[in-house]
């Protein structure tokens, strides 16, 4: 084996599983240790300060701008307390992921000395050097400003000695350059037009809240195997590597016991996540080998979504310090299963429905019907622009290959609710309605929809939209996104159908209709009007494909193209009309999400590039050179033309080594000029369609070939360790 690979495959086999001490208390007693929780905030807070911050995050209540200085001033005490000694200002770019600049809390005191300082101007509002952020042509240079502002309805936190504050990031000129502000207000757009329509049933409720629970699947690699593949280490996924003889056929890791090393790194994990807040609860393995998956109770949106984001900082980390890298990549590996973000989502209201749970009553029942219907109907017209909202240049490899979801959106609802819709279509409102002093909605069969799903464990796994009991399941979203992109489009896009429902039952109920008979039609009208998202069969199917396309559904499979969604007129009314996006801001990001496509693309073509040039072909030259030496020696034995009988294989071996060769060579060249022609383009999108098309259309040509002679070459001349290795080795 050649000496690096062989090297580094020795050491990680012989690594032993680090030795993490169980903490001594109870999960509870540290559970949210580093969080400037409600028990914190009670003991650092006057209480007149504490009663109005509470006040802002429960009911959104504008904080008056002097008690910013005792809120600073209570943090910092804390913070100082817990050993911190810087602060930040933590936001969501563009880019994914999150961005944090430290300053520490110390000020000059006038005297010579220093004091540590922590003002509530400091706290509230700062100016991170912003120019270097994404911002879609929004901030010019020249006025590069951008503002982080602190979000109060998402806890404070300290990560090794800092105290991170949880911000939005927005520009000079007040559009916003985040994931966050976008989400939060389509949590308030939500909010409005669902308690709107909740009013039909219950006055009581005030307030509905938008639930995210994810599951975050991640590999663990080796991290010695890891810094042996550049391709692993540059782009976060494999570019090259023939599939491992076993692999996934056995479905014996899905389940399966959690090996040693990673039971003892999940420990690790699960405690500093418990220190976190992060109310992790479940951990197994996933279908491919070394794949496993996490996943929080879930929590308000915003807040869970800070804390995935937050995981993904974490699990790099706690990975590292196992001698693991976490892959988050939505397709490390070719031949087995890719890694998603299944976004759970339900909507709740401040009286404790959940508005996605069948009720137990005719009228919940009715609510629940209404909100199902009005999902669906949501995701009907935006099925184009809720895959937009998931898409990038890495779940790209994962949709529409075949296991996962394709790139095409639909809903799944299961046998028994799909019944009962169908027979609310055909049902006739007086049959449904009867009215006895008051009017009560009874249809037989919806009354009993509780009973009936209890022991409903219909479960399609191929759908991306998949109703689960109480809730639905987004599970498109990728692996390595912030589930910001998903969550708020999907909010706004039922925000504006419910508002569009009341006005339409409202109408009705003018027209002389009873309350009842009004949402019964309108419902009626939706189920025969949304059918065509609605699809239980299997998803991965190719008669799907066609069904889908003959549907009207978006089948758009080319990233670049499916982010036009972003600009479609409809879109641009819908994020207008709920207040959550301005034309701007939308143009902004679309620009942005092309320029990433490309970026990420332009990486993978250098360094699958230069991989095949100075790590694969000199290796497989070096090997047929031996053949050749071999033929050559065997010649001053053996006449030439008898040689055939002799070395008729390494002939063809010989030959077959010079044809990948040179195929790859001259594909690399190939796809080397396209790159230059696409970097020419000016216009953002037209350049990520040059890349889509014309760029990555190599990938699999160059990879084909450099995996064939993975097969051919001398095992220990091969550099480069292969899937065996990286993924049964841990
Ligand atoms: P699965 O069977 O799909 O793996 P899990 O039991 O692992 O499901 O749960 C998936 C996630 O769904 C968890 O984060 C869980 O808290 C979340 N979840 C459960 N009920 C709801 C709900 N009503 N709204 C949002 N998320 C929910
Ligand atoms: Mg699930």
């Amino acid at each position: 084996m050649s000496t690096l690979r062989f090297k580094v495959v020795e050491e990680a086999i012989k690594r032993k599983a680090l030795d993490v001490k169980a903490p001594s208390e109870r999960s509870s007693e540290y559970f949210g240790m580093y969080v400037f929780n409600d028990e914190t905030m009670k003991k650092y807070l006057s209480s007149k300060t504490y009663k109005a911050l509470t006040d802002t995050m429960n009911n959104g209540t504008p904080l008056a701008r002097e008690l910013a200085d005792s809120i600073a001033a209570g943090m910092k005490q804390w913070a100082t307390d817990m050993g911190a000694t810087h602060y930040t200002h933590w936001f969501q770019p563009l880019t994914g992921g999150t961005a944090e600049k430290h300053d520490a809390f110390v000020e000059h005191d006038g005297r010579g000395g220093m004091i540590e300082e922590f003002s509530g101007k400091l706290l509230i509002q700062q100016e991170p050097d912003a120019s270097s952020f994404p911002s879609g042509g929004i901030r010019n240079t020249f006025e590069a400003r951008g503002y982080s502002a602190w979000d109060p309805t998402s806890p404070a936190f300290i990560v090794d000695t800092t105290l991170c504050i949880p911000t939005i990031f927005i520009s000079y000129t007040g559009e916003s350059l985040d994931y966050k502000v976008p989400l939060l207000k389509s949590i308030s757009a939500i909010s409005k037009a669902a308690t709107d329509v909740c009013k039909y049933f219950d006055e009581n409720v005030t307030k509905v809240i938008s639930y995210l629970g994810w599951e975050q699947e991640y590999f663990l690699v080796d991290e010695g195997l890891w810094a042996a593949r550049p391709d692993l280490m540059l782009t976060g996924r494999t570019l090259m590597g023939h599939e491992s003889a076993k692999n996934q056929q056995l479905e014996d890791h899905y389940f399966g016991a959690i090996p040693s090393r990673v039971m003892s790194f999940m420990k690790d994990l699960e405690y500093e996540c418990y220190k976190l807040g992060i109310p992790v609860k479940t951990r197994h393995n996933e279908v491919a080998p070394n794949q496993f998956e996490l996943a929080p109770i879930y929590e308000e949106c915003n807040l869970a979504n800070d804390h995935n984001l937050l995981l993904m900082i974490i699990i790099r980390k706690i990975a590292h310090k196992h001698c693991f890298r976490a892959l988050l990549h939505e397709k490390p590996f070719k031949g087995v299963n890719g890694s998603g973000k299944h976004n759970n989502w339900s909507l709740g209201t401040d009286t404790g429905v959940n508005l996605l749970s069948p009720g137990k009553t005719p009228a919940g029942n009715l609510q629940f019907v209404t909100f199902l219907v009005n999902i669906m109907m949501a995701v009907y017209k935006r099925n184009g622009l809720l895959k937009a909202s998931i898409s990038s240049a890495t779940n790209a490899h994962r949709l529409g290959a075949n296991e996962a979801p394709p790139a095409i959106i639909s809903t799944f609802l299961g046998q028994q609710l799909s019944a009962i819709l169908d027979k609310i279509e055909i049902s006739d409102a007086s049959e449904a309605i009867k009215v006895n002093g008051k009017s009560e909605f009874r249809l037989d069969g919806i009354a009993h929809i509780p009973e009936l799903l209890l022991d409903n464990t219909d479960r399609n796994r191929t759908s991306p939209f998949a109703f689960t009991g109480n809730r639905f399941e987004f599970r498109a979203v990728g692996s390595s996104a912030n589930c910001a992109s998903a969550m708020l489009t999907l909010n706004t896009a039922v925000a504006a159908q419910l508002k569009e429902f009341k006005v339409e039952v409202d109408s009705l109920i003018e027209s002389g209709k009873s309350k009842e008979e009004a949402i019964f039609a309108v419902i009626k009208k939706y189920i025969n009007e949304c059918k065509v998202i609605h699809f239980d069969g299997n998803g991965y199917s190719d008669e799907w494909k066609e069904e889908a396309a003959k549907r009207g559904l978006d089948c758009e499979t080319s990233v670049p193209l499916i982010f036009d969604a972003f600009l479609s007129k409809e879109t641009v009314d819908m994020f207008a009309s709920t207040g959550v996006m301005t034309d701007v801001e939308l143009h902004a990001r679309a620009e942005v999400n092309w320029e990433m496509y490309t970026k990420k693309i332009q990486i993978e073509a250098r360094v699958l590039g230069d991989l095949a040039l100075n790590h694969i072909i000199p290796v497989a030259s070096r090997y047929e050179s031996m053949l050749l030496d071999k033929l050559y020696k065997l010649n001053t034995l053996i006449a030439y033309d008898k040689m055939k009988d002799y070395a008729q294989e390494d002939m063809v071996v010989i030959e077959k080594i010079s044809k990948h060769i040179s195929e790859i060579r001259s594909n690399v060249k190939d796809m080397i000029e396209a790159r230059k022609v696409a970097n020419k383009i000016e216009d953002e999108r037209e350049k990520a369609i040059a890349y889509h098309d014309n760029v990555a259309s190599y990938f699999d040509k160059i990879r084909y070939h450099i995996d064939k002679l993975e097969l051919i070459v001398d095992d220990e001349m091969w550099v480069l360790p292969k899937y065996r290795e990286l993924l049964f080795i841990r």
